[in-house]
């Protein structure tokens, strides 16, 4: 299990660096010359960050996860302590919470 979740973060790692790269740290959203060329590209980028939010998300309930192997409450919601479904953690190894906690 802790393998499973350290490939995963260190995968989520790799496609947010790859990201990161092709957004670019020059940024900033032009609106070229011609407005349907410029919206598709700033919609293409929001697109993008979003991405990279939720990539961010998935990572951080990653390393929450491998934090409660540590603990020992892995499995257990982080809000309420109830057991986690098993279908739940089957589909999301990573899952921290439960299903009426989730998001
Ligand atoms: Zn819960």
């Amino acid at each position: 299990m802790r393998a499973e979740l350290e490939e995963k973060r260190a995968e989520l790692q790799a496609e947010r660096a790859d990201l990161s790269a092709s957004t670019g740290e020059t940024g900033g959203i032009s609106f070229g010359k011609r407005v349907g060329e410029g919206t598709s590209f700033a919609v293409e980028r929001l697109s993008q960050v979003a991405a990279h939010d939720r990539l961010g998300a998935m990572q951080a309930e990653v390393v929450r996860a491998l934090a409660k192997l540590d603990e020992g409450t892995y499995g257990r919601c982080d809000v309420c302590a109830e057991p986690i479904a098993a279908d739940r953690l089957e589909a999301r190894p990573w899952s921290i919470r439960c299903i009426r906690h989730a998001g």
